[in-house]
């Protein structure tokens, strides 16, 4: 393992971050708000701990992500190995899991559909990147999008005046930054196959599964385009649970039939236009070469932001 982490990502030392409060639970352990000291600069960090025995996919995460720059990918600092532990420091986003976000917030303060289109925009841009790179996320939902405020600054003297002023007027008004987490499952695409294999023992996230990933565990970029499918669904409803109706066998049962409907489980509400529904069902076709790309959902989501400015 250790020599896994000394290929995959920089090594920090255990005296230059703080844990303080835990923020969250993963399937591998928890996560935790911290400080780390690096460059001369104290910054605030998310800080994933796991055990040293279960440690696999946290430091393929941290290979991975380590790797890469970009606005809507969550970047790492670095992994550390302590007492059996292993450290995953991340760039820290403030307002959580988008899903958790939305669904706190839609009852009081109903983020308005603009702003949830902008989301959609910053995520597709990640994952055009992640594409680029090779890279097939195989877990994108709204729990894996993670959001900091606009402006947001993590150096902990500046982000202690910027989290008071902009909290609450900053989101509604401007999109809060959206990125691309949770790598864990993430891998790099066979150049030669087209596809990675999925390992049937994980625990797998049915509900964001295309039909082709459930029938034969492949995932490609037209797989992530599905999961991204569902994902802005999830969005758009505020953090609902896309098939909720169903058990998780029900849904493999389901997606796996040819003749699927999907808008009779995926419902638009009437407020959506049909614009942006119709990117829902493209991305959900049971065909993945009927499935646009990450380039085309880029554009599809300028143009509909831009015709919502005007009105
Ligand atoms: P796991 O991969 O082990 O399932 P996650 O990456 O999904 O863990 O993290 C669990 C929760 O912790 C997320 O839903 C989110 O609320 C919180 N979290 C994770 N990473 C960060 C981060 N970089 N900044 C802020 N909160 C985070």
């Amino acid at each position: 393992v250790l020599r896994e982490m000394q290929k995959s990502a920089k090594p920090i030392d255990r005296d230059s971050f703080t844990i303080l409060e835990c923020i969250g639970s993963g399937q591998f352990g928890t996560v935790n708000k911290g400080v780390v000291f690096l460059e001369n600069q104290s910054s605030i960090c998310a800080i994933k701990v796991t055990k040293m025995d279960s440690g696999d996919d946290i430091l393929k995460e941290a290979g991975i992500m380590q790797s890469f720059t970009h606005a809507n990918v969550v970047r790492a600092f670095g992994l550390c190995s302590d007492s059996g532990d292993i450290f995953l420091l991340l760039e820290f986003c403030d307002l959580g899991d988008a899903q958790h976000h939305l669904a706190s917030l839609s009852q009081s303060d109903p983020v308005p559909m603009r702003i949830k289109i902008m989301i959609l925009e910053q995520v597709a841009c990640g994952m055009k990147y992640l594409d680029d790179m090779k890279i097939v996320h195989r877990d994108i939902a709204a729990r894996n999008v993670l959001l900091q405020t606009p402006n947001s600054h993590n150096s902990v003297v500046r982000y202690k005046v910027c989290i008071a002023y902009f909290l609450h007027n900053a989101f509604l008004c401007r999109p809060p930054r959206a990125k691309v987490s949770d790598l864990g499952l993430a891998r790099e695409l066979d150049e030669h196959s087209q596809y990675t294999k999925t390992s049937q023992s994980a625990q797998l996230p049915v509900r964001w599964m295309a039909p082709e990933n459930i029938m034969d565990f492949k995932a490609n970029q037209a797989t992530d385009v599905w999961a991204f499918g569902i994902t802005a669904w999830e969005i758009l409803s505020n953090g609902m649970m896309p098939f909720e109706s169903l058990k998780n066998k029900e849904v493999i049962v389901l997606l796996t039939n040819p003749n699927l409907n999907i808008s009779t489980y995926l419902m638009k509400q009437d407020h959506w236009s049909d614009d942006i529904y119709r990117i829902i069902l493209d991305c959900t076709a049971f065909e993945p070469d009927d499935r646009p790309s990450f380039d085309m959902l880029i554009n599809d989501f300028t143009r509909i932001v831009r015709n919502l400015g005007r009105l």
